[in-house]
């Protein structure tokens, strides 16, 4: 018998090729006159091609863009608002361009406009995190969550593969997380499987071939569905890990959750069997974890935490920090546990395929999910990047 809670949040989506051009028409919809425009120099080509369509709507920008929403940061961008007078915020550009919209909005209820160019879905999610001495907290609250939200995959051909295939691994980790979270539901688990399959199809694609709107479409999809989807279920260990190692350590945020993923995969493994096999089958992969790994070699994303500048003598205080508060997770965990997790995930150790899982899901897959998973398994091409297995 179904049981479930599933609470659908405001929001209106805008999705298709050339859809920025609509900008104006739904600042005018939320019936804004002032219009602080907020990006960073990866977008600024675009946002000054809006400002002209904005015209005399434009009261201000800001273009201080840091990840991890520093508090410094987060004043003088509250601050802009205020002396531009806007009662309107468009922010055009990844996760950390929509944070400043999401710390202006969370202290003056301002309404938003989130146009992402990046696969972190925050603009669908009424979270905040803002970073003050070291420790990035995070907040739930529905002023943050942006009232409109263009996506237009045209904005994306400009990531380079790199940023593309972590970025998009950013996108298949909610996902991942969404299928067994505490608030794991039939709505968001849809949502879920549906957007990790979008997300193999569309990001080794748009590696491959940065300009292909086919793929960066299938791409931010999959982003758009893996955000939608962490808006309303609560996430588990592998976030509460990267949140700790990019606030605290200073990490990047999509190479960071590239780098973990396969391990938290592989620690949940056992404790959600369900949702293991929904992923194997959407990746079309055997096993989990080590396709996620396989997966981010594929896609030129980091596999190490080495290679993101984590020292080793840092990992026992990041394991202390990620096991406190207590946290949710599918399997209850410890800080000793999740110390062993860093380990692996600091050498970019491969984790070891699982038979059982490999029986499972191959039996169960069916021509459908390999046909939208994509027509051929994910190729690593030489050997893997592991280092001191
Ligand atoms: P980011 O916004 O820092 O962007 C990564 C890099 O890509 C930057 O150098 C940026 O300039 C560049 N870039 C962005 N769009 C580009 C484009 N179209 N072409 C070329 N370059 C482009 O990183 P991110 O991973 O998108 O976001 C990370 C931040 O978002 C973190 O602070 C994270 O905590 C936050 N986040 C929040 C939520 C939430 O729900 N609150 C969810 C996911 C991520």
């Amino acid at each position: 018998m179904r049981s479930f809670v599933y609470e659908s949040l405001p929001g209106r989506v805008i999705f298709g090729l050339g859809s920025i051009s609509r900008a104006p028409a739904e600042v005018e919809r939320l019936g804004r006159t002032h219009v602080l425009l907020i990006y960073d120099p990866s977008t600024a080509a675009t946002a000054q091609e809006l400002a002209v369509r904005l015209g005399r709507r434009i009261a201000g920008e800001f273009t201080d863009i840091r990840q991890h929403t520093p508090i410094e940061t987060v004043l003088a961008a509250r601050k802009a608002a205020a002396d531009a007078g806007a009662d309107c915020v468009i922010t055009i550009g990844g996760g950390s361009t929509t944070g400043f919209g999401k710390a202006i909005a969370l202290e003056s209820g301002i309404d938003t406009i989130a146009i992402p160019t990046t696969y972190a879905g925050s603009e669908m999610t009424p979270i905040y995190g803002i970073t003050a001495d070291r420790h990035k907290r995070t907040g739930r609250d529905l002023r943050v969550l942006p009232k409109v939200v263009i996506y237009d995959p045209e904005l994306t051909t400009s990531l380079p593969p790199a940023t593309t295939g972590a970025s998009g691994i950013n996108a298949l980790a909610h996902c991942v997380e969404a299928l067994y979270a505490e608030e794991e539901n039939p709505i968001t688990s849809l949502a879920a499987e549906e957007g990790i399959r979008a997300l193999a199809r569309g990001i080794p694609a748009s590696v491959r071939e940065p300009a292909n709107l086919a793929a960066r479409s299938d791409a931010l999809y999959g982003a758009y569905l893996g955000g939608a989807a962490l808006a309303v279920v609560g996430m588990a260990l592998h976030h509460r890990v990267c949140h700790v190692l990019g606030g605290t350590f200073g990490l990047p945020h999509a190479e960071t959750n590239a780098v973990v993923l396969p391990h938290s995969v592989r620690f949940n493994q056992d404790a959600a069997s369900e949702a293991m096999l929904r992923i194997s089958q959407a990746l079309a992969v055997d096993d989990p974890a080590s396709g996620l790994f396989d997966f981010a070699i594929a896609v030129s994303a980091p596999t190490s935490l080495e290679s993101l500048g984590m020292r080793r003598e840092d990992l026992d205080d990041a394991a202390r920090m990620a096991a406190e508060p207590p946290l949710w997770n599918p399997r209850p965990v410890q800080a000793t546990e999740i110390r062993q997790l860093l380990e692996e995930a600091f050498w970019g150790r491969r984790p070891p395929p699982r038979d059982a899982t490999l029986v499972h899901a191959s039996t169960n897959r069916s021509s459908d999910d390999r046909k939208h998973a994509g027509s051929r398994p994910i190729h690593v091409s030489g050997p893997a990047r592991s280092k001191r297995v």
